[in-house]
């Protein structure tokens, strides 16, 4: 597996990075494993400092670090700093509420005076995909360094360049060596160190396929994981929608992010007479989104990621189309060089169409029409797929009892997915399990250990 730097707008390839050797990853886990045993005589609230430095140098150094981004997976300027100034908010979020987290829970019993405490566990391998390629370290990172957990990262092959940026700002923070240790390793190596005694668990965001191969290998050794996967989203409109909030959201829900977010808004769902009506508004505003170089900020439609990346949305919606499905908007190529996909729209999917339960990690909107409200619920919840959902009605109660109604591990009312250091994500079924940020983020990998004073 080569980890390289290309430019999915120019097709450059900027850098190539050689892997890792395993003494290189033997050194990471020696180090990383004595850095858990000092750590574990030291308070959380002593690692504070370091996660609010790693804030401060991301925000003194917001641009380099999203052009980093830009560069490497193509997303817009204005979106990859958005990430990074996120990322900030992660690290100041856990270095604030870390301690507190963490503290010592009583547990009123006969047996005498008992509490528990929540302890570090020992190493941790992360294993990180491309889309967010910062966020997605710093949602393991941030609550595992007040933890005191240390960290290996395996980061996608297309994004070497942000993984090294992100490693380098958490040295400059003054993190001790082996906090995080960044490796090019291939997957025997990361099925070598989940298996390894120093290792206490695994986190992996990322496919369905690469989720199961790493979960097998954590299953296998008996170490914990948590699985951030894939998602095919609804957006369910009822028919009591503020549909100025719906025409607000819609296009964004979707093509935030070149349209590559799990969490993304991927199925709408409408009601009957208001189908027709959606699908022209969705026609038109696609046909507004300007294709172009992702650091010119007046581009509103990113490359996709990689060559392969296209070549697989490609398949899908030609596979969707073969088994039926309209294009109702797009699909038509892009004449620019760089790994674009058009904004497209997708109606007609029926139930033995692939893409009905499939996810496309790009700028495709599919849109279902629904008789019913309970159509429209059994519609969103015929999916492999668990991770968020996102209902309209203006009436809170009745919105409410659907997003109780939906199997998601995330549902958003009169808004599209969203994700904070406060709000916990994660998803059910397919999805994956566990969860990251808040306090169940830092809960995934800790050692809730019994104190029982008889
Ligand atoms: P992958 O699951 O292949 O990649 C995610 C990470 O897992 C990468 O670091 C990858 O390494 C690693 N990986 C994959 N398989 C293994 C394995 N057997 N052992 C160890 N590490 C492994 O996702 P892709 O980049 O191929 O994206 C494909 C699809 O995944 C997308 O179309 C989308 O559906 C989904 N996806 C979901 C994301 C989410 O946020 N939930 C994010 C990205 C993708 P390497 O890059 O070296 O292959």
């Amino acid at each position: 597996m080569a980890y390289k730097t290309i430019n999915p707008y120019t097709n450059e390839t900027l850098k190539t990075y050689p892997n890792a050797t395993d003494a290189d990853l033997e050194a990471a886990l020696a180090t990383g494993h004595k850095l858990y045993q000092q750590w574990r005589q030291e308070t959380p609230a002593s690692r504070q400092p370091v996660l609010h430095k790693v804030a401060e140098l991301m925000r003194a150094e917001k641009t380099p670090l999203a052009e980093t981004i830009t560069k490497e997976m193509g997303k817009l300027i204005g979106e990859a700093e958005a990430e990074v100034d996120l990322c900030a908010d992660i690290a100041d979020y856990f270095a604030d509420h870390g301690a507190e987290f963490l503290a010592p829970t009583p547990l009123p019993t006969d047996a005498g005076k008992a509490y528990y405490i929540k302890q570090a566990v020992g190493v941790l391998v992360m294993v990180e995909p491309w889309n967010f390629p910062y966020y997605q370290i710093m949602r393991v990172f941030a609550p595992n360094y007040i933890v005191g957990n240390p960290m290996i990262l395996k980061h996608a092959s297309n994004t070497p360049s942000c993984a090294a940026a992100f490693a380098d700002i958490v040295a400059r923070a003054g993190a001790p060596e082996g906090s995080l240790t960044n490796l090019f390793i291939s997957y025997d190596q990361v099925s070598a160190a989940i298996a390894d005694p120093r290792v206490a668990g695994v986190a992996l965001t990322g496919s369905e396929r690469g989720g199961a191969a790493v979960a097998q290998e954590a299953g296998a050794n008996l170490k914990k994981s948590t699985m951030e996967l894939g998602g095919n989203d609804a957006f369910i409109i009822l028919d009591d929608a503020d549909w100025d909030k719906v025409k607000a959201l819609a296009v964004d829900a979707r093509l935030f992010n070149a349209g590559q977010v799990c969490s993304a808004s991927k199925r709408f769902i409408v009601m009957a007479d208001k189908y027709d009506e959606f699908v022209d508004f969705m026609k038109t505003e696609f046909a507004k989104v300007r294709p172009g170089d992702p650091l010119d900020r007046n581009t509103t439609l990113a490359p996709l990621s990689s060559a392969s990346a296209k070549t697989k949305l490609e398949k899908q919606v030609a596979d969707a189309v073969a088994a039926g499905a309209t294009v109702a908007y797009g699909n038509e190529p892009v004449d620019l060089p760089g790994q674009f996909f058009p904004a497209t729209i997708l109606t007609d999917i029926t139930k033995d169409n692939p893409a009905y339960n499939q996810e496309m990690f790009g700028p495709v909107a599919a849109i279902y029409k629904a008789n019913t409200e309970a159509e429209a619920i059994a519609l969103a919840n015929d999916s492999s797929y668990g991770l968020g959902s996102t209902v309209f009605s203006k009436d809170p109660e009745h919105a409410d009892a659907v997003a109780r109604q939906i199997e998601a591990g995330m549902t958003t009312i009169n808004r599209a997915w969203i994700t904070a250091p406060e709000l916990p994500f994660g998803g059910v079924k397919n999805s994956g399990y566990g969860r990251e940020l808040y306090q169940l983020g830092l809960d995934a990998f800790v050692n809730e250990h019994l104190i029982l004073n008889a």
